[in-house]
């Protein structure tokens, strides 16, 4: 029986089939589109092929992932970066985005203050009250300083943090209303969610991995830990292929050949596609996007992703 996972990236719109010729980077949202189907999941309503694909022309035909389930659109989008992307949203630097599956809606990171991150939120259409869970990458202010405003306002999510974290930002969160869950080891936040666990001996920080009808997608907050090892831990946890990493590669100082070994890292792992930001820096932006080409999603606040 044949098992084909067809991989299109369409320039987005509202619609599977609204793709226009216009060039990727001019539009805020992206598609990705995995056909999977198997002798027991698929029917031929699941079986979803992207017609007349732009701005590639050819659909890329990859394996299906290790875990093939029916499923629904994951949409990603990028509301805190220190990167431009979309017209009229603030930048400053720090990270959060949001990743609605269709079970859930989560909150990776929440950037570096509430005011910016609700008023990009407000831009964008989106409810904070909306937010069911939040995952905090790692300590640092830029990733967890919006926390406080979003519990002031009414947000009673359920917040999963490294362990390793000081006992008061617990309490206080836990105060605040949130119910706070620590992250040690690999954990499954729901199924199709997990946190990498808390990684590194210096900063110790977390992955976020989501599967998707193409594969796995990796968010991390810096990367301190490494991002090639977060990527390595999250294709062990979710047992699956890495369609995407996005999010701070943290190389902002490394050099040429460290870039390199980790640019040949993510080719071992199988990383398909990636999508840098934040503290990635601008040598490994370059580089990343030389070696990848039309699989280097450029991305800033505002970046809509589809996944499906
Ligand atoms: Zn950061
Ligand atoms: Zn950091």
């Amino acid at each position: 029986m044949l098992m084909l996972v067809a991989l299109v990236w369409l320039c987005a719109c509202q619609t599977l089939t609204a793709a226009t010729s216009a060039p990727a980077t001019s539009s805020r949202a992206e598609t990705v589109t995995g056909a999977a189907v198997t002798p027991t999941l698929a029917t031929p309503e699941q079986a979803r092929v992207a017609e007349t694909p732009a701005p590639s022309p050819e659909p890329m035909v990859i394996e299906p992932t290790a875990l093939p389930e029916p499923g629904g659109t994951v949409t990603i989008t990028i509301l805190y970066d220190n990167n431009p992307y979309a017209p009229g949203l603030k930048t400053s630097w720090g990270f959060a985005c949001l990743v609605e599956t269709g079970e859930a809606t989560v909150l990776f990171d929440t950037g570096g203050d509430a005011p910016l991150l609700l008023a990009n939120m407000a831009a964008l259409g989106i409810d904070p009250l909306s937010i069911e869970i939040i995952v905090l990458s790692h300590i640092h202010g830029d990733h967890t300083g919006g926390l406080k405003g979003l519990l002031e306002m009414g947000v009673q999510p359920t917040v999963y943090l490294p362990r390793s974290f000081p006992d008061d930002f617990k309490a206080q969160a836990q105060a605040a209303g949130a119910t706070a869950v620590e992250a040690d080891g690999p954990l499954e936040i729901m199924p199709g969610l997990w946190s990498t666990g808390e990684m590194g001996d210096g900063i110790r920080e977390q992955a976020l991995v989501v599967r998707t009808v193409p594969g796995l997608v990796v968010i991390t907050g810096c990367a301190h830990p490494g991002v090639e090892k977060m990527v390595a831990q999250a294709k062990e946890v979710g047992q699956g292929k890495i369609t995407l990493v996005m999010g701070g590669f943290h190389l902002g100082d490394a050099s040429r050949g460290r870039i390199e070994g980790i640019i040949a890292d993510f080719r071992r792992l199988g990383v398909q596609k990636v999508a840098p930001c934040h503290c990635t820096g601008k040598r490994a932006m370059e580089m990343f996007a030389a070696e990848y080409g039309e699989d280097f999603i450029e991305t800033g606040v505002g970046k809509v992703l589809q996944i499906q």
